[in-house]
């Protein structure tokens, strides 16, 4: 068949530039009507495209929080893993530094505090020889002045031998004897030195002679930096920087062995050759006599939730800044919370 254009059939008895115009009319109507349904399809597309990706990011949102919960419920399960595995020592009855008498020792067990004071000095090592010897602790309460020309390994050869530092001042300055600024700085000095060769303060203070509790630089010094402050009990110290004791190895250990008691803290000075001469002998003897060796601080945790200051003065004791020297009370203990005092046992 072939393509006849001009014999097409027409509609009849019309003109053809009118039936032309009418035929783009028809047509340009339908474009219309096209491009509008084109145009609601479109919208309608994009808005169906739009609800699933809103749908699709709920859903991955939703699906986040789901790991998000689950990883949450992962990790305290690891946690609680973790802490059960943690609780078993925690509940296992080892005695700590900072626990009391009650948790850590049986009711009647028989407790005493080495301590050492003015070191480090040559004989300090060959303390800590018999200290390790023994397996015991002491409590070294140190200068400032002595700790700067120090090795740092002895320091912490103390601390391994569970041992506690204590600060007994920089230069030995008696505190009741000067200022309160002065006595701070002292103090302060002390714990510097240790902070250069150890890096840690001491955690008790001694003030030198056992004088100047009532300095207001010594309580403030030992507010702001909770430390303890202990002098000792007299009757089991066998005062080993003068005679009888100095000189005398047996004496002084006979001493301590005879007159010791329970929560006694003895002092004694590692800068003495006779006192660490006399410690294998007194140590074994305090052994035999069913005594426990403790720091200071774990001696007056086990002694300061026994009796406060109420109980203390209605037994007839004194505050221990009244008290000493020669006083009734060898220890004080600040309680921060309050700043009222825990006393340590009574003297003889
Ligand atoms: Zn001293």
């Amino acid at each position: 068949m072939s393509y006849m254009p001009a014999k097409s059939p027409r509609p009849s008895g019309g003109n053809p530039q009118r039936t032309m115009t009418a035929q783009l009319r028809a047509l340009g109507n339908t474009v219309a009507i096209l491009a509008t349904v084109f145009m609601v399809l479109l919208v309608a597309f994009v808005w169906m495209v739009t609800a699933i990706n809103k749908k699709s990011v709920k859903n991955s949102a939703d699906d986040t929080t789901v790991t998000t919960t689950t990883a949450s419920i992962s990790e305290e399960s690891t946690s609680d893993t973790v802490a059960t595995d943690t609780s078993v020592p925690e509940t296992t009855p080892e005695p700590t530094q900072n626990e009391g008498t009650h948790a850590s020792y049986p009711e009647g067990t028989k407790l005493i505090a080495l301590t050492f004071d003015d070191g480090p000095c040559e004989f300090t090592p060959q303390v800590l020889d018999t200290l390790q010897k023994h397996g015991i602790p002491a409590t070294f309460f140190l200068l400032g002045q002595n700790v700067t020309g120090t090795d740092p390994q002895l320091l912490q050869r103390m601390l391994d031998l569970k041992c506690e530092i204590g600060n007994h001042t920089w230069s030995h300055t008696v505190l009741s004897k000067v200022d309160e600024n002065k006595a701070y700085e002292e103090l302060q000095k002390c714990d510097q030195a240790l902070m250069d060769k150890i890096g840690q303060k001491a955690t008790v203070i001694r003030p030198p002679q056992g004088a100047g509790l009532a300095n207001p630089g010594l309580l403030k010094y030992a507010l702001e930096n909770r430390e303890f402050c202990i002098n000792w009990n007299d009757i089991s110290c066998p005062a080993d920087w003068q005679k009888p004791a100095m000189g005398d190895a047996h004496y002084t250990a006979q001493h301590v062995i005879d007159n010791a008691s329970s929560y006694d803290c003895v002092l004694l000075h590692d800068s003495h050759k006779s006192t660490v001469e006399s410690l294998d002998e007194m140590i074994q003897g305090l052994k035999d006599k069913g005594y426990v060796f403790v720091t200071v601080t774990q001696l007056l945790e086990a002694t300061s939730d026994k009796i406060g200051i109420e109980e203390a003065r209605a037994q007839g004791w004194t505050d221990a800044v009244e008290a000493y020297p020669g006083g009734p009370i060898y220890g004080v203990r600040y309680e921060y919370s309050s700043n009222k005092y825990f006393f340590g046992k009574k003297s003889y």
